[in-house]
């Protein structure tokens, strides 16, 4: 059967221009980079060459680069790191109710070791007010983390606006940009943040790698502890295959960042049009202008998104209720009840989100297959009135 991937918040397939550059290192250049002999050089070499990749691809120097396995790790260190090393000047962060659970994890935890954190408010549409920023900043505030877009509504924050408020404070701001590197410009003296995350496999390259950029003279300390890689910022072996992937992951992305743009948008507006447009009872969750170019997230009333996914995976369709990491999840979204949407509703949430891959005959099939699924839903839902 046909399948369509609409699922690419989640992860993307790997490019294979990414592929051909990682084999190498999966196969014949098998060298430790900490080792001093020609294969261990050879791998450093590849090493540090992604390192000049992915600081060309955010506007940074490549010693500013630390990678990481990922999102997850590289959100951890930015926090918990920033805010261990910096103790001394404050114990105080600031961050959003609708942060991915990698940054909100290690708020709590830093919670549980004695900071203060602040859980900024989002409006209807999930837009953090920068001013809610300026009033939350304390004397003690060492560190403001704002994503840049949201995994599950795709809702893009003013996180210049906010970085102007936390440079007039002096006070180091951290974005997790992982859901935007390769769809919007994420140069980092264009958006004005000391720290920001990226994910590889968000961008069609592997997973399990990623990078925290840091910018000079910013105090953050390790969080994995052991032989001192990373200029001792981050112990362990680096996974060279995967920072190479990562490295021509980036370069691609720079280069095609505004036609994969030009290309999801309109089939994001055609999805959002023709499902608003023919199914009743069904509203658009987060911003309709300041979202990502490949985002659509709607809720449909009386139903369950667990239900729409599997009959959309029966039609070849593989798309998600709110976010990857919460699908095992029966909590509602915490995304969207900070929205204020009602936990019955949330729980009718399905997000779509494409990639270049996708096309117009891909979209038209899915409006053709959705609106049967839920009327046929809505029909078997005791909450439905149209019966
Ligand atoms: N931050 C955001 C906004 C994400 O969407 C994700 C992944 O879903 C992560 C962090 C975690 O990234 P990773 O899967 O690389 O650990």
């Amino acid at each position: 059967m046909r399948r369509i991937y609409m699922d690419h918040a989640a992860t993307t397939p790997i490019h294979p221009e990414v592929t051909e550059a990682m084999l190498p290192y999966l196969g014949e250049r098998f060298g430790n980079p900490s080792s001093v002999y020609t294969e261990g050089r050879e791998a450093r070499k590849a090493v540090e060459a992604a390192r000049s990749q992915v600081a060309e691809a955010l506007g940074a120097d490549p010693t500013e680069i630390y990678f990481t396995s990922g999102g997850t790790e590289a959100d951890n260190l930015a926090l918990i790191g920033t805010a261990r090393a910096n103790r001394k000047r404050g114990d105080h962060i600031i961050t959003t109710a609708v942060e991915h659970h990698a940054v909100l994890e290690p708020c709590h935890y830093l919670e549980k070791e004695g900071f203060r954190v602040t859980y900024l408010p989002v409006d209807g549409a999930g837009l953090v007010d920068p001013e809610g920023v300026r009033v939350a900043l304390t004397p003690s505030t060492v560190l403001v983390s704002v994503m840049h877009a949201n995994n599950e509504i795709g809702t893009v924050q003013p996180i210049e606006e906010i970085s102007s408020i936390c440079r007039e404070a002096g006070v180091y701001l951290h974005t997790d940009a992982v859901q935007t590197a390769g769809a919007l410009d994420v140069e980092v003296n264009r958006l004005g943040v000391d720290l920001l995350s990226v994910s590889a496999h968000k961008l069609y390259g592997p997973k399990g790698t990623g990078c925290l950029y840091v910018r000079k003279r910013t105090k953050v300390q390790g969080i994995l502890l052991g032989g001192g890689q990373e200029r001792r910022m981050r112990s362990g072996t680096e996974n060279v295959a995967g920072i190479v992937g990562f490295g021509a992951a980036m370069e691609l992305a720079a280069r095609e960042c505004r036609e994969r743009s030009d290309h999801v948008r309109p089939l994001r507006d055609r999805l959002i049009e023709g499902i608003l447009e023919n199914i009743p009872h069904t509203e658009l969750n987060g911003h309709r202008q300041r979202r990502l170019p490949n985002n659509v997230n709607v809720r449909f009333s009386y139903i369950e998104g667990e239900a729409i996914c599997l009959r959309l995976d029966f039609q070849g369709i593989a798309a998600s209720t709110g976010s990857a990491c919460s699908s095992e999840n029966l909590e509602a979204s915490h995304v969207l009840l900070a929205l204020g949407v009602a936990p019955e509703e949330a729980h009718g949430s399905l997000r779509l989100t494409l990639g270049r891959d996708n096309t117009t005959e891909d979209v038209d099939y899915v409006l053709e297959k959705l609106p049967p699924i839920i009327e046929g839903l809505r029909a078997m839902s005791p909450l439905y009135p149209g019966h």
